[in-house]
């Protein structure tokens, strides 16, 4: 479905950026992969699908790297026609513990990151009069937990912006959703799960059930292979008139 297309996946490197990564060239599209960490593990996967794929290692957090990332892309494939905006850190403490530069990283990697990435990738998007934005935010997105602030805000911030570049092309063939899972059982989430099987003094298995248990009514993890289907789904035809959504696959979370 998406054979010739090159779609651009940022934080890629590591679960749910590289669960859609795998899905989208499982429909034939070539990949941009970004991140830290393992490269060669990330492109292997990518290239079982017999797509081409590149890695630009962009720090999110700097707006001239991701200037680069977007140049460098564009001369590579010609165009990115899919971008998702996936990078994504985490930082938990009471708004008067947070660390200020922990709030200044977050809001730069969960949020400000994908306005620069959307910003350098619509020019293309339009005289192509076809483009795939797809933002991945959070059930954080919608509603809030304690202890979450700069992500909470940064996650609400980036549905915002989903709506603005959603209205903003709404008469093109150019659309911008946003995805927003509950928890994904991913190394973000794992450092998690460690924190409450210390403080509670419980084995891993069983801060999993606390973990779920909070917030999950469903008790079972999304997988990032279920994010990617959505993923491939905002790609699609059928998903011509689907804009500026906010879609939680959230076990149920936010429907309490
Ligand atoms: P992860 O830690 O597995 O992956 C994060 C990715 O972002 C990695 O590839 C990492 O290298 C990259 N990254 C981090 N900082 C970066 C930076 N400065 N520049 C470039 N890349 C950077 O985490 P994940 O759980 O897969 O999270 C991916 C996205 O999904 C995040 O935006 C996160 O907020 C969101 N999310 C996760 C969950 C969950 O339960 N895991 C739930 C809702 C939303």
């Amino acid at each position: 479905m998406l054979k010739g297309k090159t779609a651009l996946v940022t934080g890629s490197t590591s679960g749910i950026g590289l669960g859609i990564a795998q899905a989208l060239a499982q429909q034939g599209a070539n990949i941009v992969l970004n991140g830290f960490g393992d490269v060669e593990g990330p492109k292997a996967a990518i290239a079982q699908h017999g797509v081409k794929v590149a890695y630009h290692g962009a720090d999110m957090s700097k707006p001239a790297e991701i200037e680069d990332m977007m140049r460098v892309a564009a001369e590579q494939f010609g165009r990115i026609d899919i971008l998702v905006n996936n990078a994504g850190i985490q930082h938990v403490a009471r708004i008067e513990n947070f660390p200020a530069e922990r709030w200044d990283a977050i809001i730069a990697i969960n949020l400000s990151s994908a306005f620069h990435a959307t910003r350098l990738a619509l020019p293309a998007m339009q005289a192509a009069k076809w483009g795939r934005i797809i933002n991945v935010a959070s059930v954080h997105g919608l509603v809030a937990s304690a202890e979450k602030s700069a992500y909470v805000a940064a996650k609400h911030g980036i549905v915002g912006l989903t709506k603005v570049t959603a209205l903003e092309n709404a008469t093109s063939g150019i659309t911008c959703n946003a995805i927003c899972p509950g928890w994904v059982l991913t190394p973000l989430v794992q450092k998690q799960v460690d924190a409450k099987a210390a403080s509670q003094g419980v084995p891993n298995d069983e801060a999993i059930k606390l973990l779920l248990g909070e917030k999950e009514p469903s008790m079972q993890f999304t997988t990032p292979e279920e994010l990617g289907a959505l993923a491939v789904f905002f790609c699609s035809p059928a998903a011509n008139n689907v804009r500026g959504v906010a879609w939680n696959m959230d076990g149920g979370w936010a429907a309490q």
